[in-house]
């Protein structure tokens, strides 16, 4: 078990910054306040009622079976039953209604995240902010904006009734507050500490499976089912072990409350027993004062164990603090709609994702507008880099690049975005419908008959065609369900839908075989003629459609020409071309 440690100078800082990122989430979070009044009234009447049940109920226990006694028991006995059904749903409500708002606002911050944000954060813990940590830290959030005040209320009216009884009585009640105190500070350090273990070790558990769920061929064509299984019984292990340590610091916790509430309750006895003794109270009250014990132990360990939810709160709500602090793309919207067209410019532009290494240095050049254009050049050498910049995904450290003159950086990203399209050799498609992975992303009304021109043009009508439910069959998840030649094919109906005037092209047939490779790409010529093209790719198919073919090597410009002009100027190039002749022949 690990020792409760001071925190060092840095935890310090780290702390600081982490409850700043609490605070700013705590004052952008949407929480559904309407809902946490009603919660909070209700609560707050909730405790109300239990403060006076000791009261109405020591009269009936005394032995006072008059209409009056019997009436007030029962009616407070019924509020109690009903407000706490109250307080329980119209708790969940609030923490569910909250955590909905919540989950929406980070969700749509996260989609306007800048691109580098991502390039320093794994995706798979950014969506555990959003599935998990937006869940437990607005629950527990909401659960203490709405207690809290409940709690205290009753703390106070409690003390007041016993003080009515004889102010000597509160006694017990002080006595009891540093005992809690002193608890809720230790056991808060260590549920932290095995809180935020138990929450490490199920983001590994949950990596380890999705990432050998998703490479299960892998596993099943190396055969390491063996292994991966050993492998998977090391990180529930992990697990289990802080689950284990979990488990002591209940029975510890348990131990100290059983014991505490009985030091309590005998010290309420004692005490109590004196008082009546000595005839400072009566016996009815006594009985009361006994009936009050438990509660106010209750409610006063709930209340010196705020700090310690609130700490477990603090590393989540922080997290999801942090994304919706992330810096957004600009979306220029004042720029309007954009009007123009013309040749793409490339001027002058470097690139760098991390302050060290440079990507693309001092590159230029044009695309025509109309025209296709291949970007061709060795593996690394930063030809996606050039279509993510053209996507305005990233922005150039140096440089500009321009549309009809205008400079990207000043024009509506939206308008930009809408008019291209990006394919690459994943063929990405939603899940649902054929429908609607085909009319993904267009606003415009998409007919039946659209849908049949843009089909048959990709070559995909009577694959469609063939399933009973027609464009309204299911597509299996991400269309795994589909050849890789299907899957390009309905992306390239999808994209002759969106009828963008920009396709960028990121190598869209290298997962496919060759024959199918050269019909994909007769496909795409056919169906975007006219278009402004600019492609990625080392594929001769490809490449003889280009008017226009740009060598980049290690982030510079080797050379820009055509096919005959780049057999003359370009080393790179030749040895391309020279390859792919002989892999032809080899297959052959
Ligand atoms: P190409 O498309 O020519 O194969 P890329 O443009 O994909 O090359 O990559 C160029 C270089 O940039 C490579 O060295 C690659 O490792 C690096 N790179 C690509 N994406 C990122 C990223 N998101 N963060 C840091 N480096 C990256």
């Amino acid at each position: 078990m690990e020792a409760i440690t001071r925190p060092t100078r840095k935890e310090k800082t780290v702390d600081r910054a982490s409850w700043r990122q609490f605070g700013l989430f705590f004052k952008r979070a949407k929480l559904s306040w309407v809902w946490i009044i009603i919660a909070l009234a209700v609560t707050i009447a909730y405790y109300l009622v239990v403060a006076k049940l000791p009261g109405s109920t020591a009269g009936v226990l005394k032995g006072d079976f008059s209409t009056k006694a019997l009436m007030s028991a029962l009616i407070n006995y019924a509020c109690f039953i009903v407000l706490r059904v109250l307080v329980e749903s119209t708790l969940l409500i609030a923490s569910s209604v909250s955590t909905r708002s919540v989950r929406n606002s980070v969700w749509k911050r996260m989609m306007g995240i800048e691109t580098r944000y991502y390039d320093k954060n794994s995706a798979g813990s950014l969506l555990s902010a959003v599935t998990c940590d937006s869940e437990v830290a607005v629950g527990s959030l909401v659960n203490m904006i709405v207690t809290i005040p409940g709690l205290i209320v009753y703390l106070y009216s409690a003390i007041k009734e016993i003080g009515s009884y004889s102010p000597k009585l509160i006694a017990v009640v002080l006595i009891m507050i540093p005992v809690y105190v002193v608890y809720a500070i230790l056991m808060g350090k260590w549920q932290y500490k095995v809180g935020h273990r138990i929450q490490t070790k199920i983001g590994g558990l949950t990596g380890f499976l999705s990432e050998r769920i998703r490479n299960l061929t892998l596993i099943k064509s190396f055969v390491t089912e063996a292994k991966e299984d050993e492998n998977g019984k090391n990180a529930a292990k992990e697990l289990c072990k802080a689950n284990v340590e979990n488990s002591y610091l209940n029975g510890v916790m348990t131990a100290y409350s059983f014991i505490t509430e009985a030091a309590g309750i005998v010290l309420a006895v004692i005490w109590g027993c004196m008082l009546l003794r000595k005839g400072e109270i009566q016996r009815d009250q006594w009985l009361a004062f006994f009936l009050f014990v438990p509660t106010i132990n209750l409610v006063l360990r709930q209340l010196t164990s705020i700090w310690s939810n609130l700490k477990d709160v603090q590393g989540r709500a922080a997290r999801l603090g942090e994304l919706m602090d992330a810096p957004q793309e600009a979306m220029n919207e004042a720029a309007g709609v954009l009007a123009r067209s013309g040749d793409i410019e490339v001027k002058n532009v470097s690139f760098s994702y991390t302050e060290d290494t440079p990507i693309l240095k001092n590159i230029s050049f044009t695309i025509p507008e109309g025209r296709t254009t291949a970007i061709v050049g060795p593996s690394g050498s930063g030809k996606t880099t050039v279509l993510r910049l053209l996507e305005k995904l990233y922005s150039p450290n140096e440089g500009e690049i321009t549309i009809g003159g205008e400079n990207l950086e000043n024009i509506n990203l939206k308008a930009w975005r809408d008019r291209m399209s990006y394919v690459n050799q994943d063929a990405e498609l939603f899940s649902g419908t054929i429908r609607e992975a085909l009319t993904y992303g267009i606003d415009v009304e998409i007919t039946d008959d659209m849908l049949e021109a843009a089909a048959r043009l990709a070559d995909i009508y009577d694959f469609i065609m063939d399933k009973p439910e027609g464009f309204d069959a299911e597509l299996a998840f991400w269309g795994s369900a589909m050849s890789g030649g299907q899957r390009q094919r309905m992306v390239i109906a999808r994209e002759l839908l969106k009828n963008a005037d920009i396709l960028l092209l990121d190598e869209p047939t290298s997962a496919l075989d060759a024959e199918t490779a050269v019909q994909i790409s007769e496909t795409f010529f056919k169906g975007f003629e006219g278009k402004t093209i600019i492609t990625i790719t080392h594929e001769l198919n490809f490449i003889a459609h280009a008017d226009n073919i740009i060598v980049l090597k290690q982030g510079e410009i080797e050379a820009i020409g055509t096919h005959d002009e780049l057999m003359e100027t370009s080393p790179t190039y030749r040895a391309l071309v020279e390859e792919q002749s002989y892999q032809e022949v080899f297959v052959q």
